[in-house]
């Protein structure tokens, strides 16, 4: 750690794994723009993946950036952002995922900030990194096994603690959809397990003893009492200490004592334990209910063998209901697939998928491509069989512009479907229905829902979601906010707190994250700095999209179903109400969204940012910036 510094460790490590060597980057050289997380790998990125570069290229570079925030107490702060060219997106290009559990943490408890791997090693390798060393390992005894069994090994061979990320079966293979795993079901969506695969490195091991500096330790357990009042809900009997207190069926991320609803052990159908996340859950849910010869928990079996063979939920789930609606036209057979549709909703239909997919067999190898590139090779008439929710990575639809108005630029200007982005409004209006339906399950009243919007999204009328006004304010307030939490390493699950059992008017507060920050590193900080270091990375990341093709006339909208298919339901709003003007409650249901009211929104949004209001090009006085 360098004498003076608080909350970075002052290094990230770099490692090129064609010929072994490792240089040291200056983190304080990148912070001072860019903060850390997603912003300082989001700069690395740019300087050193070129537009050419294919995502399976040894130039490729897969960068693990902590925060400042992470590894100090904060609560609620263990995630690691990953950025690199992804190759599940079509066409490949910038992407971004992130974990909690420990992977981070260790990182900079081992004395680094983050972690940038290029090159290509010619045999498989595993990365030890042990309080500021580095070795590069033999992976032999690794490769062709699962996530589990490799968490396994290696803790058998360095003791419970170290810390992981790997990738199973399926990213040894370059399934494009592949993702990163860590211990406890952590996942990194974006196709970089297969980027590890490609690198022939199977995983990175970490352990260390160390951890960065807090400039005030005293303010900072004071915050996070803060935190906990202001997250407990009524239920939680809980004393706010401030203090890391684990329950027994939760596995928390580290130094984390929120009582965190999604890392419930979940014991599966066949007897094993998993912990209990959102979508994850839900993969093969719906098709195991469908059928009586098949025990609800074999769900979590489902999403157990995802998660050994690193098989991305998201993807599994469009590929699943795309099999079905090509086996229920005609259009697919067992002839053509292997598969015996009348056993779906078995798990053993689901073992086998996912086995075929993992290793590219048979049909399966045409999966592993993804369900997009599937299309391209199979035809106009697979694509027919398409959900509307297919996307590059994501399902792509859940909370969708046609119900929240903003939300259509939430999906229309991030490379990825960003959930916790589209939380922001989805989350609290799926708060207020919980109000409306039982008034003690959610303190989110109208009156709550309209204040809470007006100071998290800067506009007296973002609360109204029936009018575009006030949209691409609060669109871009979104982004921003949200840009900065992914630098400092916060969980989508804490923050912001919008809302709050425990305040006389159930206020949430926006300023917590400066705050917590400030205490963190002794550096000053409120929260429009803070947002405005989140607007300078959204123009970097737009800055690379365009420069890797983007076409702002074509690519700055939401998916097409917007526009024609009206909106049934949205996940936690079946009668897609929203707040309306008085006391009343309007219905979004059968709506589409209008282009003319989009195109309004997005032209909007373009001045917000001062970019060319017509072509959305970026000046050269926002990039310097
Ligand atoms: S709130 Fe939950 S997901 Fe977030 S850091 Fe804590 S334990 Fe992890």
């Amino acid at each position: 750690m360098k004498e003076g510094l608080h909350g970075w460790c002052g290094q990230i490590l770099k490692v090129d794994l064609s010929d072994g060597r490792t240089v040291k980057l200056d983190t304080m050289s990148y912070a001072d723009r860019f903060l850390g997380g997603r912003g300082i790998a989001t700069r690395i990125y740019w300087e050193e993946v070129l537009p050419e570069i294919r995502a399976f290229d040894p130039e490729n570079r897969l960068i693990f950036m902590t925060g400042p925030l992470v590894a100090t107490g904060t609560q609620a702060a263990a995630r690691c952002m990953v950025v690199g060219k992804s190759p599940m997106l079509m066409p490949e290009g910038f992407c971004y995922g992130n974990t909690g559990s420990f992977f981070g943490a260790y990182l900079k408890r081992a004395g680094y900030d983050g972690l940038v791997i290029h090159g290509r090693s010619n045999k498989p390798v595993f990365l030890l990194i042990n309080d500021g060393d580095i070795q590069i390992h033999d992976a032999s005894s690794l490769w062709g096994k699962g996530v589990y069994a490799v968490g396994d090994i290696l803790k058998n061979e360095y003791g419970k603690s170290v810390r992981f990320i790997t990738t199973g079966v399926a990213g040894e293979n370059l399934c494009r959809s592949a993702n990163l795993m860590t211990e406890n079901d952590g996942s990194v969506t974006g196709g970089f397990g297969a980027v590890f695969g490609s690198k022939k490195l199977k995983a990175i091991a970490v352990m260390g003893s160390g951890g960065p500096s807090v400039a005030n330790p005293e303010k900072l357990r004071e915050l996070n009492k803060k935190v906990y009042h202001l997250y407990k809900s009524p239920s939680e009997d809980k004393p706010a200490s401030g203090e890391t207190t684990p329950s027994a069926n939760i596995k928390h991320c580290y130094q984390c004592g929120i009582d965190c609803e999604f890392r419930t052990v979940m014991r599966t159908a066949s007897g094993k334990d998993m912990i209990g996340m959102c979508q994850p859950m839900f993969v093969y849910h719906e098709w195991i209910l469908d059928r009586k010869d098949e025990p609800e928990a074999a769900a979590y079996d489902a999403t157990r063998i995802c998660n050994d063979f690193s098989i991305c939920t998201m993807e599994m789930c469009n590929i699943i209901e795309w099999l079905e609606a090509c086996f229920e036209s005609g259009y697919l057979t067992q002839k053509e697939t292997g598969l015996d549709i009348e056993e779906l909703g078995k798990l053993s239909f689901f073992e086998k998928l996912a086995d075929m997919i993992a290793h590219r067999k048979g049909f399966g190898d045409i999966l592993a491509e993804g369900l997009l590139r599937a299309g391209e090779k199979l035809g106009e008439k697979a694509k027919d069989h398409f959900s509307e929710f297919v996307s590059g990575v994501g399902e792509g639809a859940e909370y969708s512009g046609r119900a929240y108005l903003m939300n259509a630029l939430l999906y229309a200007f991030e490379p990825r479907q960003s959930m916790s982005m589209l939380h922001e409004v989805s989350l609290l209006v799926g708060e207020w229905v919980m109000n409306l339906n039982d008034p003690e399950s959610s303190p989110v009243t109208a009156d709550v829902f309209r204040a809470a919007a007006s100071k998290f999204w800067g506009h007296e009328k973002a609360w109204d979601l029936m009018t575009p006004e006030g949209k691409a304010c609060a669109a871009a307030k979104t982004f921003d906010r949200t840009i900065a939490k992914d630098c400092l390493g916060l969980c989508d699950e804490v923050w912001p707190i919008m809302h709050s059992w425990n305040t006389p008017d159930h206020a949430g507060d926006p300023t917590m994250e400066s705050r917590v920050f400030s205490a963190a590193t002794g550096i000053d900080m409120d929260e429009a700095g803070l947002n405005k270091y989140g607007e300078r990375i959204f123009n970097l990341q737009r800055a690379i999209l365009l420069r890797e093709g983007l076409q702002p006339e074509k690519d700055d909208f939401p998916a097409e179903f917007n526009f024609e298919d009206p909106v049934e339901e949205i996940y936690l709003n079946p009668d897609v109400i929203v707040p309306g003007p008085g006391k009343e409650v309007i219905s979004r249901k059968g709506k589409i969204l209008d282009r003319k009211t989009y195109d309004r929104m997005r032209k909007e949004f373009y001045k917000i940012r001062g970019w060319d209001p017509e072509s959305g090009l970026q000046k050269d006085d926002t990039l310097c910036e």
